[in-house]
């Protein structure tokens, strides 16, 4: 079996998903320039992400993490070059044991009925994760040129304090990792950034991509409208405002889940403690 979907989505971009949590996948996007190619995330470290580029590509292939979380990050280990917000590289640092990814692969494939197969696979392929590597940083504002085709980094701290999104102008597409996405977690661990902090963020996101159309987000294939990710500030607007919720346990391992408290707008959701609202 192959743990990957592929599909081109123009001439210089490929969506290369993890299919272990159908259909709330994980995207990576593959961006190719005349020169090198960008690697919008790593994905859980299944084992073959790095011979899937080189199917698409003979450029070299560097790494820009969205953030370090163990579903985007735990696959940087196949490639040389990585990038990431300075503010991420102490989650990279920490590691991604495998036993974790593992389980968090069980609880996300529970309802699956291909989860035998692939956690097979995932059992057999799943790739060690070695902490000591080159990480370089990637600054706000910062454009990455890749011959031909250049994305552009904005920060926009709230899921975690260094989220980055690449924005490619010319295409008029913004691949946000969970920066935005359909049920953006906010301020749910300690230390977390505020959704204050977050709502602030997206506001200066929104202005500084008025030209965006497709805003490619975290856990889903699709792309969000302009008017999608104006939900998700006026669902974070609403919360800054006082709106409390209900009560979310989020699950992140066969423990206990982490409590905390959900906000729908429009269909649009925000997962967040009352501690870290501001
Ligand atoms: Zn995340």
């Amino acid at each position: 079996m192959h743990p990957y979907t592929v599909t081109q989505v123009n001439d210089h971009t490929w969506q290369i998903a993890e299919v272990y949590h159908l259909p709330a996948a994980l995207p990576m996007y593959l961006i190719v320039g005349t020169e090198r190619a960008a690697l919008i995330d790593t994905g859980m470290g299944l084992g073959n992400l790095r011979a899937t580029t080189a199917e698409i590509t003979s450029v070299p292939v560097s790494v820009y993490n969205t953030h370090a979380h163990i579903d985007h990050a735990a696959g940087n280990n196949e490639f040389e070059s990585v990038f990431m917000h300075p503010d991420e590289i102490a989650g990279a640092r920490a590691g991604f044991p495998i036993d974790r990814r593992l389980e968090f692969i069980e609880l996300k494939t529970m309802y699956d009925a291909e989860a035998e197969e692939l956690l097979k696979f995932a059992r057999e392929h799943i790739l060690e994760y070695h902490t000591e590597y080159p990480i370089g940083s990637v600054a706000d504002g910062e454009k990455i040129d890749l011959g031909g085709v250049t994305l552009e980094a904005i920060h926009v701290p709230g899921h975690t304090r260094g989220s980055m999104v690449y924005v490619n102008r010319a295409d008029k597409s913004a691949f946000c990792g969970d920066a935005v996405n359909p049920r953006s977690s906010i301020g749910m661990f300690p230390g977390s950034p505020t959704v204050q902090t977050y709502r602030d963020a997206l506001e200066r996101f929104l202005s500084l991509t008025e030209d965006v159309e497709r805003f490619y987000v975290g856990h889903r294939l699709y792309a969000f409208s302009r008017e999608d990710v104006k939900d998700v500030l006026r669902c974070a607007e609403e919360i800054v405002a006082g709106e409390q919720g209900e009560p979310y346990p989020m699950i992140v391992s066969r423990n206990e889940p982490i409590w905390g408290r959900i906000h729908w707008y429009n269909g649009k959701r925000i997962t967040f403690r009352p501690e870290n609202v501001k």
